[in-house]
């Protein structure tokens, strides 16, 4: 069965007219899916019956089952445990701001990173989601809360930039005029340093923000982190970097995780400042979350602020994560782990 939700709009009219139909047909179920987000043919109400059952024999839609779903008491953060047609979930987590609701979406099923601080990539990588299941996500929130998601964050389970087609063409429809139209300018997508697609995203010139997973200022700490940093060290991390920033003229986000005694020192944050000297950027402060599977704790409220002033005396800008949804465990890919190891 082709899966519907992957076709961008080009792609469904040229299924349709093999199927015979006229274009409009293609126009009006593309809306359907992807404007008023509906999860079964059986809703597309301007459409006979006859030809709505044709198309449920030839098309899947991807609009992911809500298998489990968490709501923060303290401000509200619903993080969802979706299930895909052939069974395997990934989480989202749906954040509410004072500038409007954001979403932040897995990419992948598991991951083959194998950051040592991250619970999403301890079973591996299972599989790539498609643009269909990416945009899915955001769909299925939608629908649930019944309020407009504005914003989007790519940093769920999966490394984005290990899945690059399917990423970049869902951030092309989800940014579509057709489709929910949501501004690139609104959405970010974090990696964790896939540098030659780090080249490849800038050659597109789109204008999402790029987080990059740094941690940590020096290769030997990196790499005990991060093992993509054997493959593509700091130093050619932040070369690409800087091209990026050439090319595209926005601003990079760092993401730097603070674990207690590990990379939290004034040491680490002066080396850091002399890898981003110059470069349109900011950096993330993030108290790092503890997970079950490893030692690292979170530095104390001292040192994260230590580190962040000597930041700021640099010229450069920083904040602090508030964290939301503490009380759900938010953030870490924690819920699809314990999913499975209590065979749900
Ligand atoms: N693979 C991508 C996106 C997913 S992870 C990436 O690596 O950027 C999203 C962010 O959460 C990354 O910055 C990642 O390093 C961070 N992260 C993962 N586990 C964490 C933890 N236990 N505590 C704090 N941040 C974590």
């Amino acid at each position: 069965m082709t899966e519907i939700s992957s076709l961008n709009l080009e792609e469904l009219k040229q299924q349709i007219s093999e199927l015979g139909l006229p274009a409009f047909r293609a126009k009006q179920i593309y809306e359907w899916l992807h404007k008023k987000n509906v999860d079964s043919f059986d809703k597309m109400t301007n459409i006979d019956k006859a030809l709505r059952q044709k198309l449920s024999q030839q098309f899947s839609i991807s609009v992911p089952e809500i298998e489990r779903k968490l709501v923060s008491k303290i401000d509200g953060t619903q993080k969802y445990l979706f299930r895909f047609n052939d069974g395997e979930c990934v989480e989202s987590v749906l954040m509410r701001y004072k500038y409007g609701n954001s979403i932040c979406v897995s990419t992948q099923v598991g991951c083959a990173m194998g950051c040592t601080f991250c619970a999403s990539t301890k079973a591996g990588r299972v599989r790539n989601l498609t643009a269909g299941e990416i945009l899915g996500q955001v769909y299925r929130a939608q629908t649930d809360t019944g309020e407009r998601i504005s914003h989007i964050v790519l940093m769920g389970i999966g490394e984005p930039l290990d899945n690059f087609e399917n990423v970049v063409k869902f951030l092309e429809m989800v940014s579509d005029k057709d489709g929910l139209n949501i501004g690139q300018r609104n959405i970010s997508l974090s990696t964790c340093g896939v540098v030659p697609n780090i080249y490849k995203l800038a050659e597109l010139d789109m204008q999402i923000t790029l987080s990059v997973s740094l941690h940590a200022p020096f290769d030997d700490m990196r790499t005990k982190m991060m093992p993509i940093n054997k493959k593509y060290p700091i130093a050619e991390l932040i070369k690409a970097c800087r091209d990026y920033v050439k090319t595209t003229g926005r601003r990079i986000s760092f993401e730097y995780s603070l674990i207690k005694g590990v990379n939290d020192s004034p040491e680490c944050a002066k080396a850091l400042c002399e890898l981003l000297k110059g470069m349109l950027c900011h950096v993330n402060l993030i108290p790092i979350n503890t997970i079950e599977q490893s030692s690292y704790r979170k530095s104390d409220r001292k040192s994260i602020e230590d580190f962040k002033k000597i930041i700021e005396d640099h010229k450069i800008t920083a904040t602090v994560r508030r964290k939301l949804g503490a009380d759900i465990n938010a953030a870490c890919g924690q819920l699809r782990r314990e999913s499975k190891q209590m065979g749900l």
